[in-house]
């Protein structure tokens, strides 16, 4: 029989070292491994080297995307054998639910998941009226270092898995259907920078878009970035309408290198000749993400610098009154500038929606709820509540 779990560990092996250079150090836990991870043609491929048909990848795509099974057991229409095979081989899901804290009364569920090897990562499932969106992680930490962000403080410490993504968002879909809805989107604006883990975050839309499984619309899944331009151009040429969403939150250089470091890499200028070949390559509009910080980014002469920037440009921006984050200087604006920043760049014909995030109560904004969690576990580890 042959162990996945036990082949993907040895595919990340590192090389080996010679003898002389060998030091003492703690063994790199093996990258946690699931059936999550695998597309339907690569199912097929496992299954068809176990001698089986291709029917059966499908009927266990099935019972994971649109069941949304959890358990190997509840697939009744496969062989006792073969689940007990499967079972034995494969877990599901890689991650296993800490704690899901609720807020806007019920229609806010952010849910904390620690993966296979320890780490924490954070999930938030957002009902609205006309639809149910869920904010995923990419990444535990980032390496980005946003001056505003909780999950920046602590740097990356690693990717996420194509799986671990997907298992986020059919985790989000059970909570949605628990509640008689439907999870009809995806936002890739939890922890970490999506195009610094592009491949994965590739599989993860190749998976959920799949017709035999959720069948997601490309359109119905953001990307957001924070400015990696190369990506943008590389997003241009992926087949997936998918929908670009870039983090701004500055009109220049001198403010937005202060904002998010990237920027040094990648500045304002060519940021946004990056968004303009993806325009012209795909006709799909950009959304410009702006977290309005009080005192730094919210000043009427900066909305008219932004405005400046965007005019002409295929775009919609979303104004985002930030979310405090406790141990940062960051401050939400007041009603009234929130609401003069948006004016001014309307005003300037540009498309502008003020959000607000969801969820202030139980740390929605992206890894505060894992910062949180692991200053806490410092005294006495997290509560498991299944
Ligand atoms: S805002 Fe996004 S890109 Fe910036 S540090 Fe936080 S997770 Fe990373």
């Amino acid at each position: 029989m042959v162990n996945w779990f036990v082949m993907e560990s040895v595919a990340q092996a590192q090389p080996e070292t010679p003898a002389i250079l060998l030091t003492p150090r703690r063994p790199r836990p093996a990258r946690p491994f699931g059936l999550y991870d695998l597309t339907l043609p690569e199912l097929e491929g496992r299954l068809r080297g176990k001698g089986l048909p291709a029917y059966r990848a499908r009927q266990i795509w099935g019972w994971l995307y649109r069941q949304l099974a959890a358990d190997y057991a509840a697939m009744t229409t496969l062989p006792d054998a073969l689940r007990a095979d499967l079972a034995a081989e494969l877990p599901i899901s890689t991650l296993e639910t800490v704690r899901v804290l609720s807020a806007d009364n019920g229609e806010t569920l952010k849910t904390l998941f620690r993966t296979g090897d320890g780490e924490l990562v954070e999930t938030v499932l957002m009902l609205y009226p006309d639809r149910a969106t869920v904010c995923v992680s990419c990444q535990v930490g980032c390496a980005v270092g946003c001056a505003f962000c909780a999950t920046g403080l602590g740097g990356l410490t690693r990717n996420l898995s194509a799986g671990e993504m997907v298992a986020q968002v059919v985790g989000a879909a059970r909570q949605a259907r628990e509640r008689g809805r439907v999870l009809t989107n995806i936002v890739m604006m939890g922890m970490g920078e999506p195009f610094h883990n592009y491949a994965a975050t590739m599989k993860m839309v190749a998976t959920l878009h799949d017709p035999a499984g959720m069948n997601l619309g490309a359109r119905r899944i953001t990307i957001s970035t924070s400015g990696v331009a190369p990506k943008i151009d590389a997003l241009a040429e992926e087949p997936w309408q998918v929908n670009l969403a870039v983090s701004l939150h500055a009109p220049n250089d001198a403010l937005r290198d202060g904002l998010v470091p990237i920027n040094r890499r990648y500045p304002v200028e060519t940021l946004m000749a990056a968004c303009r070949r993806y325009v012209e390559r795909t006709g799909r509009r950009v959304s410009f993400e702006y977290a309005l910080m009080a005192g730094i980014n919210d000043a009427e002469a900066t909305a008219r610098d932004l405005a400046a920037l965007l005019r002409g440009e295929l775009c919609h921006v979303n104004v985002i009154p930030l979310n405090p984050v406790d141990v940062l200087p960051y401050e939400r604006p007041d009603a009234a500038a929130i609401q003069r920043f948006a004016e001014i760049l309307r005003g300037a014909g540009i498309p502008t929606t003020v959000r607000y995030s969801r969820g202030l109560e139980i740390d929605a904004a992206c890894g505060q709820l894992r910062a949180k969690a692991e200053r806490l576990a410092e005294a006495a580890p997290p509560t498991v509540t299944g």
